[in-house]
């Protein structure tokens, strides 16, 4: 099969370089195009990137000279894959769509947007059906087809909605859920970030921003997309509480949750449900799909971020300590890798899974 051409704008940021490293060797798409902002334009990726991977930079990449973010920069990409900072991005991605292109965004712009899905890969691909259909559409009336946004969610929302989205498949609806976060520094970003002298011996417990978005993006992200429009899942209640840790990769998240159902499933049937739940990806052989979208892990002290973040190379999640609880119904711990399924890895298997289904 020919490589589609892809582009990455914020090719120099945290969420940047991953989609370097996961795009760099990927047998269906070739890094054609980086973009950054003026203070790296015109120069060598490599010269312009202070690269902070424990792999080195790709050697596809060293040479790119990094361009301005404008669409006619990007005209012959086939699908861009934004990491731009949330500042810059409504205006650059939208842009980008207008001019006809397709962009995979990180940010938090357009999520709760109507007219775009909101997409986390080991859950909700049916909601690709949107732009699925506007394409077909223009095709059929002999028209260009149009240019789209799809964002992909919150980096914490990534993990927490997974064991959610299996438990409701078998179960029913959830009542309500409490989460507790304990988020990595490279959530934040690099520039500014989160200083070392701010973060070491401490615990920061405010992430601007984030506890509103686990609770609103879960609704989306949980409900159902049907004939041209998304109903929220707006009957489930989340309740959440984000701290930054001193931890490098990996957002680890507890969970207690109720469900609609009275009496709830038994303990057993809980595990079992979590231990089988595939993704789309998965049924569709995408190349980065997980093996398995969740483990199950027995030890009592995991998952861990720094020996559980990396399962299936960042794609899958990993959950533990479930076991009943004495207010809700079951409590348990999630982790994801926060820029690969929380970000990076999850804007490459929406576009893989858009391949699959004919839509790149
Ligand atoms: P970051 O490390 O600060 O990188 C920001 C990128 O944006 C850099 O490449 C920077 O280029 C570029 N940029 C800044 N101003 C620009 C401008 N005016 N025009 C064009 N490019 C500009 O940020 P990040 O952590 O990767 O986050 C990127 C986005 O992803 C944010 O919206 C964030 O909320 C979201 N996100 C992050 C994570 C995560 O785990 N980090 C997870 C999910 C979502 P220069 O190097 O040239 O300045």
């Amino acid at each position: 099969m020919v490589q589609k051409k892809v582009g990455v704008l914020g090719a120099t940021g945290s969420v940047g370089q991953k989609f370097i490293l996961l795009l760099s060797e990927h047998p269906d798409f070739e890094l054609y195009k980086l973009g950054a902002s003026s203070r790296s334009a015109g120069k060598k990726f490599a010269d312009a990137v202070k690269w902070r991977q424990t792999a080195t930079i790709p050697a596809k990449a060293q040479p790119l000279v990094v361009v301005e973010c404008v669409a006619s920069e990007f005209k012959d990409c086939d699908v861009v894959f934004s990491g731009l900072d949330s500042d810059v991005a409504g205006d650059v991605e939208k842009a980008f769509a207008e001019a006809g292109l397709v962009v995979i965004s990180n940010a938090k712009n357009y999520r709760q947007d109507p007219q775009v899905p909101l997409v986390v890969p080991l859950v909700n691909t049916a909601h690709l059906d949107m732009v699925i259909e506007r394409q077909a559409a223009a095709t059929a009336a002999g028209k260009p087809k149009p240019g789209y946004i799809v964002c992909i969610s919150n980096c914490s929302t990534a993990g927490l909605v997974v064991p959610l989205a299996a438990l409701q498949a078998s179960f029913g609806p959830l009542d309500s859920v409490f989460v507790t976060t304990m988020q990595a520094i490279s959530g934040a970003g690099f520039s500014p970030g989160v200083a070392g002298f701010d973060i070491l011996d401490n615990v920061i417990p405010y992430i601007s921003g984030e506890e509103d978005k686990l609770e609103t993006e879960t609704q989306k992200i949980l409900g159902s997309y049907q004939d041209g429009a998304f109903a929220l899942q707006s009957d489930i209640r989340v309740s959440a509480q984000c701290n930054r840790v001193a931890v490098s990769d990996g957002h680890l998240a507890c969970v207690s949750l109720k469900f609609v159902r009275q009496p709830a499933p038994s303990l057993d049937e809980v595990k079992a449900c979590l231990a089988a739940f595939e993704c789309e990806p998965q049924q569709l052989g995408c190349f980065s799909a997980p093996k398995h979208t969740m483990y199950v892990l027995e030890e009592p002290d995991r998952p861990q971020p720094r020996l559980d973040r990396s399962r299936d190379d960042g794609y899958a999640v990993s959950v533990g300590r479930v076991r009943p609880d004495n207010i809700l119904d079951y409590k348990f711990v999630v982790l994801a890798h926060n820029t690969i399924i929380g970000a990076a890895g999850s804007g490459v298997l929406i576009a893989e899974t858009l391949l699959a289904k004919g839509a790149l």
